[in-house]
């Protein structure tokens, strides 16, 4: 296994829309092992394959809620069912988010509350996860990289300005950056 340097915005990569997986051998599961060595090396809580430099609409998981439950999984081929999104005022404490790609940061976004995610799994096996909260965000902000959005991308006023001059001055925004969990860290 190995962890596995984490794209920052501005990587093409990270920007397109990824393909689906056909291919369901060795090189896959030797590819998501290392995404999950590479999230919780980060640490992070999901970590999508555009975002380790691969194309393939693929993401891993894992987070352990209130009651000490572990949610954890790789998703394959998704797709996402979202509720409709509250419109009351943004809780910048309770709904702000970050993401790997863009290291150390963090904005408030507003999600929906619940989601039901539909994938395969290594096998090509497919299975369904009602989720609420916070792992419902998770899989709305992993589906989204699939499509090459970043949560960045969806920020509200003033927060997608903020988000824009933080980027500036870490100097991203540029092909080719990329950090390594482990070895720089920006995340812990
Ligand atoms: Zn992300």
């Amino acid at each position: 296994m190995a962890v596995l340097p984490i794209r920052i915005t501005g990587d093409p990569v990270l920007h397109s829309p990824a393909a689906v997986v056909t291919e369901f051998g060795p090189e896959l599961r030797t590819l998501v092992e290392n995404m999950f060595e590479t999230m919780d090396a980060a640490p992070g809580v999901g970590l999508a394959g555009p975002q380790v430099g691969e194309p393939l609409r693929l993401f891993v998981y894992g987070w352990t809620d209130d009651d000490d439950v572990l949610h954890r999984g790789v998703a394959i081929n998704p797709v996402l069912w979202i509720s409709p999104a509250s419109v009351d005022e943004l809780d910048e404490d309770e709904e702000s988010e970050g993401c790997l790609s863009v290291p150390g940061e963090r904005f408030p976004l507003r999600r929906s509350q619940r989601a039901i995610l539909e994938a395969v799994d290594l096998e090509g096996k497919p299975f369904e996860v009602r989720a609420d909260g916070w792992l419902a965000r998770i899989f709305q902000h992993e589906f989204d990289h699939l499509d090459g959005v970043l949560y960045v991308d969806r920020l509200t006023h003033p927060f997608g300005k903020q988000a824009q001059k933080a980027i500036r001055k870490n100097s991203w925004g540029a092909p080719g950056l990329s950090w390594l969990p482990g070895e720089d860290h920006l995340e812990d």
